[in-house]
């Protein structure tokens, strides 16, 4: 089936969406993104992501091209037309195409661009790795210093993934300074006793939305958080680890750098937050 996508205020077939070859998105990774998931047919925590795009433009100086009620339409249409009962709707505003390329930045007066499309996963709450859990390994975090706005500058995220593949994992978490910052597309826990472990908030991660929901989820459930920063050290000796993002939701960690985190098997607490989640997420679901 042929996609319909939106950009810059059409909907199109995929194949006949285009963006120019001057697009500073392309040329200069001046771009940032949202990935909202769908779940029956309905946007997972919308007015999170559009709060983080807006916050994401501001910190770049980049102009907004839309507005809530404008973008929820959008986004709700496309799953619509492409009959998207679970996956994401992804969204890409770029600072527009100059007609040519400099490092300074174009007019004030040029055109963001605003790219949108869905990606149809069925079967993404149910999904078999939940229950099998993820290995991951360890790798340097050889990012930008602010991973707090959400750019498409995705290359190091993306070689991260492709070591942890050559090396048969599922995913890498990155160390900065000897402590872990985040998987290459998610926020990193791990959990000893009855308390979750995770890294404060600042630029040096991406604030997760889906982190944002689970923590607020564990403290009304009357679990134990700690926002501090943790070692591979300390997370090969942890009970269990898990990552969370809106694409995977709660997902548990099994394995780091070949070492079977706990007992080796996806953990109660990493299950119990999933199951929160993906109820509490779905209440809400707009
Ligand atoms: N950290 C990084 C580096 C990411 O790319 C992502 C997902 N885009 C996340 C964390 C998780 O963020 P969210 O829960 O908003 O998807």
């Amino acid at each position: 089936m042929t996609r319909t996508v939106y950009v810059n205020g059409a909907y199109l077939p995929e194949h006949e969406a285009t963006v120019s070859i001057f697009d500073r998105g392309f040329l200069m990774a001046d771009g940032v993104y949202e990935v909202t998931s769908v779940l029956d047919g309905k946007l997972i925590d919308f007015d999170g992501h559009y709060a983080r795009l807006e916050r994401s433009l501001n910190e770049l100086d980049m102009g907004n091209p839309t507005t809530y009620d404008d973008l929820l339409e959008v986004h709700r249409k496309l799953v619509a037309e492409n009959g998207i009962i679970e996956g994401m709707v992804y969204l890409q505003v770029t600072r527009g195409n100059p007609g040519d390329r400099d490092f300074a930045f174009p007019p004030e007066d040029t055109v963001p661009t605003i790219v949108l499309f869905t990606q149809n996963k069925p079967g993404l709450a149910n999904s078999p790795a939940a229950k099998k859990g993820m290995k991951v390994i360890s790798i340097e975090d050889q990012r930008w210093a602010r991973r707090d706005i959400k750019t498409v500058q995705l290359l190091a995220p993306s070689l991260g993934k492709m070591a942890a593949k050559a090396a048969g994992a599922d995913d890498a978490w990155m160390v900065e300074d000897g402590y872990v910052t985040e998987g290459t597309s998610n926020n990193a826990y791990i959990v000893k006793g009855n308390t979750i472990i995770t890294r404060a908030l600042s630029n040096d991660i991406l604030h997760g939305i889906t982190r944002a929901a689970v923590l607020r989820f564990a403290a009304e459930a009357q679990m134990k958080v700690e926002e501090r920063n943790f070692t591979i050290d300390e997370a090969k000796e942890a009970d269990e680890a898990f990552i969370t993002s809106a694409s995977t939701f709660v997902m548990p960690v099994v394995e780091l750098d070949g070492a079977a985190i706990g007992s080796g098997t996806p953990g109660s607490v990493a299950a119990r937050l999933r199951e929160i989640y993906l109820e509490e997420s779905l209440k809400a679901a707009i």
